[in-house]
């Protein structure tokens, strides 16, 4: 079961005009918000970034945080599966095809949920390959865009490599990957970069600070250069649909001794003791 325009109907039966902004033009935003055990996992968060990325391109929010709640709280209930991600779609609407924004045309929102399916236990054990390209992006990475043509690109070069993300580079530091926050181990110390523009401000990359700080350990939020990327004895990839994985493999290159290493061992059950606490309600997921 989806949402679209103010009513659920099974996805088949879901319906957008040709004319829609985010079909012509890519003229939207997006969020997704993992669910587990039924319970939206960092809501508010996720809505808080939601309404930046519209404020970003001048969508006025179609719907009170109230709104969205009911609505999702509608979807997991409409969909099976205990844990699922949530898919918002919000676009500038239909209108004749015109560059400006058009005027008294409301926004297309679509919502759909997906079973969500973190890593399996082998991935997680032998971690992942990853390739260094680039960063072509625009310069709003902090908008979650609907229009992802570079990041699909990008992420396509990992695939047909056999890796399975992209690390980006932009002017001798590290962005994040295509879609993806990533964090670097180095001398015993995690390094996040700084938020800013140039990438996404991750839900997941927030969590594994927090949880950094509150079990002391030793954790730098600066730039990071390319050398210190290729140097790293540990890489991890964030995101909310993949948790925390371990790249073992940059460029055909081991990373560290090439396998997951300790700092990927403690944040990921840190994360999934996060994960319990949060879904038992035993402590506020603000
Ligand atoms: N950066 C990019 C470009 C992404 O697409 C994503 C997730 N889709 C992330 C970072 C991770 O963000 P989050 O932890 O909120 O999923």
């Amino acid at each position: 079961m989806i949402y679209l325009n103010g009513d659920f109907m099974p996805i088949e039966e879901a319906r957008i005009p040709v004319l829609d902004r985010g079909f012509i033009f890519g003229d939207g935003v997006y969020e997704v918000i993992p669910v587990y055990s039924r319970r939206p996992f960092r809501l508010a968060e996720h809505l808080r970034r939601l309404q930046h990325s519209l404020d970003g391109i001048r969508i006025t929010n179609p719907h009170t945080d109230a709104e969205w709640d009911d609505l999702l709280a509608r979807l997991i209930a409409g969909n099976e599966g205990d844990d699922q991600y949530l898919y918002l779609h919000i676009t500038r609407g239909v209108a004749k095809r015109d560059h400006a924004f058009p005027k008294g045309v409301a926004p297309t929102v679509f919502i759909m949920s997906n079973p969500l399916l973190t890593p399996p236990k082998e991935l997680l054990a032998s971690g992942v390959a990853a390739i260094t390209a680039s960063d072509n992006r625009w310069l709003r990475c902090d908008i979650k865009a609907i229009s992802l043509l570079p990041n699909v690109l990008l992420r396509q070069m990992a695939v047909d490599v056999g890796a399975v993300e992209t690390v980006l580079l932009r002017d001798g530091f590290m962005t994040e990957g295509a879609a993806s926050n990533i964090f670097v181990m180095k001398d015993g110390i995690l390094l996040a970069p700084p938020k800013n523009h140039l990438m996404l401000p991750g839900i997941t990359y927030d969590v594994v600070l927090e949880l950094a700080a509150a079990h002391d350990i030793p954790c730098e939020v600066r730039e990071i250069s390319e050398y210190e990327v290729r140097t790293a004895q540990e890489l991890l990839l964030t995101s909310s649909t993949k948790e925390i994985m371990p790249i073992t493999r940059l460029d055909g290159k081991p990373v560290g001794d090439g396998s997951p290493g300790r700092m990927f061992a403690q944040l990921y059950q840190l994360y999934q003791n996060y994960k319990v606490t949060v879904m038992r309600g035993n402590t506020t997921d603000s």
